[in-house]
């Protein structure tokens, strides 16, 4: 299995790795460790480079499976057991964080407001979306809620990473968040993230450490997506971000 390094530590940048075992039919390897998230929870995969020596190999797309974390590369491909550096593209990668973290914060804020669950949601560097049952929106909701948002971010609440025994998680419902996205059975340990008195999810994506590196944000067209469902967009106000992780 791979070691993700960007579970535990979501500011590592690169990491030194090994390649476990290459796969030519499909153009990828598997390292035994990496900082490259493969996407999942609506935040899309990493991209970046392996360096190997003077090469700089370019990681198009990044996915995971039973065996761990496989890295497709574009032109040739190393050997198994060629020591590499993987460097994810870091610039992209922050304002997925940032977004990411914008999402849960706007979870927080809908629910204190209005106890609607997200039903679903997606993210690109900047903007997101996220899908409420939210029968009772009014379009006057959409300026104080943005308002409360902003002051939520800005209050630079903690967001706090735990990994908690499965049996525990299973006693708490209200980790999950999303309806449709129940748990794995196979999952014996669940990570969870606490953005600390506002918004608490099971959630295996990468985020900020204080909600004030989100910047400002903006609310942008809230959409009828049938009965009594909403969704709505966020995007990321880049001209007030306060760039604590860039470089
Ligand atoms: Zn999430």
């Amino acid at each position: 299995m791979t070691e993700r390094l960007y579970s535990t530590d979501q500011y590592a940048r690169e990491t030194e790795a090994a390649i476990v075992d290459v796969d030519p039919d499909d153009g990828r390897v598997l390292l035994d460790r990496t900082v490259f998230y493969p996407g999942g929870g609506g935040q899309p995969h990493d991209v970046g480079e392996l360096v190997i020596g003077e090469d700089r190999l370019a990681v198009v797309r990044v996915a995971e499976d039973r065996r761990g974390v496989w890295h497709w590369l574009d032109g040739g491909l190393p050997r198994a057991g060629t020591s590499v550096l993987g460097q994810v593209d870091w610039e992209r990668r922050y304002r997925l964080m940032r977004t990411h973290t914008a999402m849960h914060a706007l979870c927080g804020v809908v629910w204190e407001r209005f106890a609607s669950p997200v039903t679903g949601g997606n993210m690109e560097p900047g903007t997101g979306r996220l899908d409420f049952e939210l029968p009772d929106w009014d379009p006057e909701d959409k300026a104080p809620i943005e308002a409360e948002l902003n002051r939520q971010l800005e209050a630079a609440r903690p967001v706090e990473i735990a990994f908690l025994p499965r049996d525990e998680a299973d006693r708490d419902p209200s980790l999950i968040r999303t309806k449709v996205s129940l748990l794995p059975e196979s999952l014996r340990e669940v990570r969870v993230v606490d953005i600390v008195g506002l918004d608490r999810q099971a959630d295996g994506g990468t985020h900020v450490a204080s909600t004030r590196e989100v910047g400002r944000v903006r609310i942008g067209k809230v959409e009828s997506k049938g009965k009594g469902f909403r969704r709505i967009r966020l995007v990321l106000d880049d001209r007030s971000a306060r760039s604590a992780g860039s470089a």
